[in-house]
């Protein structure tokens, strides 16, 4: 990397200013006090990135600990909401200057394309943006009470929060999750995933930049097993915030227990996506080829089961197929590149192995459905996407998760029939009904069993929009401002106002 760093430090598209990342507790720069360290890459190339500090069990108390005293003592719940809401809009005022350095470490660390990550990139600042204002207009209740009484609802932040990030949008995930809970005056200890942790720790720098006070802020990139491990049991932690799958979900609210934490979870899912016969094909085909190979299909609410009337079935995929043919990979930093390259070579095994055994159980692959080599590229991580026809309800891989520009497509003829196919999974996060029918539309969204229904829309949310899962995709909504009642607790106030003592045992 050294090469790649100018005498003055600035960054060129592709290059980077730093090698070593640190963590950072209670607003300073610390290394691990095991010395550990590890490598982190850029998935594209399959070259090492940068090295960063490793958090062990001590880092990860000192971290707790940091929060635990910047809640109990610090000033930043105390803070008038107005000052707190200018502090993140000077987050977001910053992440804006920093936006193309922002946008070129991201597609470093996650071999996505550099639109997806500008979007992403942007969406991050926004909502920082967005919680800034909703938490001036967060407010408890004045409720009904019988004569001589008056109850209020006072809101509270929920203390510490551990946030746990995933790769697949690395410091979008840390916004979601740092925006509305820094937003109620809550202290967090976050914990990146393994993979991508550097935008993290960059967004923690520029908190503290902002005026976020020390200790309020907290991330240990480390092992999810150990360190995210301990966050998850510790005492002092009152709240965890997950991304990530839902086996990991499910060990997470099982140890979560132990100390009764509040919990957000959003884990996996298996969208999707329905394209009625009176669907517009304009829209149905781009939004359902850009509902599965976006991010490169690594995303939660991927469209990554697609439902087609049979009616239109051989229209729909002869535009859908030529459509994905066209998709260009390669470097993310050109700007038309569609698709990135997966983030690990074991996650595209992982993908590799699915499609295995779609083909091994019998279905037809139309496109896609091998590793790719592209030239400059050949050590990096990428995948075709890949259509799968002639799959049946029981295949793994029309069932679980594969993570990866993949999508299995099914026949149906009739409207009842799909939306029962369609809920047929243990997922419920999103969905997409493609339909010029108002009414149907209607009546679709309400019988699907997911979190989101994008009506004609290839997009899934924007700050503001409640996202988050039904069934084992998790609860808890993040992104909307039912969120901040997420990391906060209404207590209820209540007092006696007559003139008269009560005396309700009269003795
Ligand atoms: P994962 O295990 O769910 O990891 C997500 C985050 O949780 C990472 O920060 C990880 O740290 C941490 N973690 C892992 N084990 C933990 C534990 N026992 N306690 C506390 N935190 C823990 O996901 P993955 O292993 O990276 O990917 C596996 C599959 O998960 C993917 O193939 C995909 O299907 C799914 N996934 C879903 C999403 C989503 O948005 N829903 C995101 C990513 C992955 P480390 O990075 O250090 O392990
Ligand atoms: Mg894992």
């Amino acid at each position: 990397m050294a090469e790649a760093v100018t005498q003055e430090g600035i960054t060129e598209v592709g290059t980077m200013k730093r090698q070593h990342y640190s963590m950072i507790i209670n607003g300073e720069r610390v290394e691990s006090s095991t010395g550990e360290v590890f490598e982190t890459y850029n998935p594209a190339k399959g070259e090492v990135l940068a090295t960063v500090a490793k958090a062990s069990k001590e880092e990860a108390e000192k971290a707790v600990q940091a929060a635990r005293n910047a809640f109990d003592h610090g000033k930043w719940r105390k803070y008038p909401i107005g000052k707190r809401a200018r502090v993140l809009n000077k987050i977001a005022a910053i992440m804006r200057e920093r936006f193309k350095e922002l946008v070129e470490i991201e597609v470093l660390n996650s071999g996505k394309s550099v639109g997806a990550a500008q979007v992403q990139i942007n969406q991050s600042i926004e909502d920082f943006e967005f919680y800034a204002g909703a938490i001036v207009g967060h407010r408890g209740e004045v409720n009904n009470m019988p004569y001589g009484f008056f109850n209020y609802t006072h809101k509270e932040p929920v203390g510490v929060c551990a946030q746990i990030i995933p790769w697949n949008y690395p410091m979008m995930m840390a916004a979601w999750k740092i925006a509305p809970a820094i937003a109620a005056g809550c202290s967090v200890v976050v914990k990146p995933a393994s993979l991508t942790p550097i935008t993290a720790i960059i967004l923690n720098e520029i908190c503290h930049e902002a005026g976020v006070p020390e200790g309020v802020v907290n991330t240990i990139p480390g092992s999810g097993e150990v360190v995210g491990d301990y966050l998850v049991q510790h005492k002092d932690v009152n709240k965890v915030a997950f991304t990530g799958s839902t086996p990991t979900g499910r060990d997470i609210m099982e140890k979560a227990s132990g100390t009764l934490k509040r919990l957000t979870l959003e884990l996996g899912g298996k969208s999707p996506n329905i394209v009625f016969e009176d669907a517009d094909l304009e829209a149905a085909v781009p939004g359902s080829l850009f509902g599965i190979f976006f991010n490169t299909g690594q995303s939660c609410e991927a469209r990554s089961r697609m439902f087609v009337h049979e009616s239109i079935y051989d229209e729909f995929m002869e535009q859908f197929v030529a459509k994905t043919k066209k998709l260009k990979l390669g470097d993310p930093f050109d700007k038309g590149t569609h698709v990135g390259s997966i983030i690990s070579r074991s996650q595209l095994e992982k993908i590799d192995a699915y499609v295995q055994s779609a083909v091994e159980d019998g279905a037809t692959i139309l496109t896609g459905g091998k590793e790719m080599q592209i030239e400059g590229f050949e050590n990096g991580y990428w995948y075709e996407p890949t259509i799968i026809v002639d799959v049946t309800p029981d295949m793994k891989a029309v069932r679980e998760e594969i993570f990866g520009p993949v999508v299995v497509v099914e026949k149906f003829s009739d409207e009842k029939d799909v939306i029962k196919r369609a809920n047929d999974t243990e997922y419920g996060l999103g969905s997409a009904v493609w339909t010029t029918n108002q009414a149907r539309a209607t009546r679709v969204a309400h019988q699907i069993e997911a979190g989101i229904v994008m009506v004609n829309s290839p997009f899934s949310a924007f700050p503001g929009t409640p996202f988050g899962g039904y069934k084992q995709s998790g609860f808890g909504r993040e992104l909307s401002v039912e969120t901040l009642d997420l990391y906060m607790e209404d207590k209820s106030v209540l007092a006696y106002y007559g003139s008269k003592p009560l005396n309700p045992f009269g003795v």
